[in-house]
């Protein structure tokens, strides 16, 4: 018995260590999960359309959404700014699904104060080496950006404790089904299924 009310996953982890290749492997695999579409000032890389990886705002935009009270979080990351959209999430977990933010570490830890029942996940590379391999493989930044994503990364990396579980992403396959499987046996925690246990409870006494 599983709890029908939507968890938050909070997916974080170094730039080019997999997250964006494991979100959409594991969307294709299963349909219980909706992702968040953030909304970002960075431009587009080639092949990202707005609305599917990004909302792609100008600054002013981006100011707009935090004054409204838009966002539910939102952080600066290396020259720019990204944030979550609030309504789909709150639409979504109202809805019984699961929704997956694939955010960095200051938004992920506004997201736990917020929602103390979010499960945070941290996406490990197999080592350094491996992440400016892939970082570089990707190409789309040049030299001098790269370099500030893994300054940032070594940054990052102190907060990784605050984290509920860390995955690694060396075989693709094998660490989409961690995720998964990380995520159904949240599900089964007593916290997120106080109702079924009630009821038991309730039908042990009537007994
Ligand atoms: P992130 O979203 O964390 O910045 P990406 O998903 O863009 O990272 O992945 C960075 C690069 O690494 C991409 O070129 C991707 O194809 C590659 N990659 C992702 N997962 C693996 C893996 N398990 N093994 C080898 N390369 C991978
Ligand atoms: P990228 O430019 O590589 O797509 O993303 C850069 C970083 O911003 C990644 O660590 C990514 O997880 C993070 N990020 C993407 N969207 C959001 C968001 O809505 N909020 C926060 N706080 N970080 C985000």
């Amino acid at each position: 018995m599983t709890s029908h009310k939507g968890i938050i996953i909070v997916v974080s982890g170094f730039s080019g260590a997999g997250k964006g290749t494991i979100m959409k492997e594991l969307i294709s695999r299963y349909d219980d999960y909706a992702l968040s579409v953030s909304a970002t000032t960075r431009d587009p890389r080639p092949g990202e359309e707005h609305g599917r990886e990004y909302f792609f705002v100008s600054n002013e935009e981006f100011e707009k959404l935090i004054s409204e009270n838009g966002l539910i979080e939102h952080a600066g990351y290396v020259n720019h700014y990204y944030g979550t959209p609030r309504k789909f999430v709150e639409d979504k977990l109202n809805e019984g699904k699961d929704v997956i933010l694939e955010i960095e570490i200051q938004g992920a830890l506004q997201i736990r104060e917020q929602y103390p029942d979010a499960v945070l996940l941290f996406v490990m590379p197999p080592s350094a080496k491996a992440l400016r391999e892939r970082l570089v493989g990707r190409g789309t930044e040049d030299l001098d950006v790269i370099e500030k994503r893994l300054k940032r990364a070594q940054e990052e990396s102190v907060g990784i404790e605050k984290y509920d579980y860390i995955v690694i992403n060396d075989d693709l396959d094998e660490c989409v089904e961690r995720v998964h499987g990380i995520i159904r046996a949240a599900h089964a925690a007593p916290s997120r299924n106080l109702d079924f246990i009630n009821t038991i409870r309730k039908e042990l006494n009537e007994l």
